[in-house]
């Protein structure tokens, strides 16, 4: 999508602190960290939000959550502290970039409710 910020670093287009990346998902830290570990994780091909998945998407789904996820909490170091990921939905959830992502927060203690 042209105006959209996360396509234009998951196509190179825009730098970014990368820490993974395979044909179909892209990994980098976050320009304003909220943790000590704060990266994003998201879909090469523009996906709106969690509310723009599709059925064609359950092995994307799938293979974040089941494969990234884990193995970017390992390269951080947090997998064994743990850690908090979270994919913001819409302007009630805090939304601000069009572009599915999901945070991966750890390296401190989080809090409960969040804000
Ligand atoms: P949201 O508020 O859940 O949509 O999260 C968007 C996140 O993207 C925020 O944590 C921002 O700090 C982050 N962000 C925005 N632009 C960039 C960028 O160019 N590089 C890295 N992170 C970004």
């Amino acid at each position: 999508m042209a105006d959209c910020i996360f396509c234009k670093i998951a196509s190179g287009e825009i730098p970014s602190g990368k820490v993974y990346e395979d044909e179909s998902v892209l990994a980098f830290r976050d320009l304003e960290p909220q943790a000590p570990t704060h990266v994003l994780i998201i879909p090469k091909k523009h996906i709106g939000s969690i509310m723009a998945l599709t059925g064609a998407d359950k092995e994307l789904a799938g293979h974040i959550l089941t494969e990234v996820a884990p193995a970017v909490a390992r390269s951080c170091g947090v997998d064994e502290g743990g850690f908090r990921l979270v994919a913001n939905t819409g302007a009630d959830g805090g939304q601000t970039v069009g572009h599915l992502h999901f945070h991966l927060l750890g390296g401190r203690s989080m809090t409960w409710p969040p804000g």
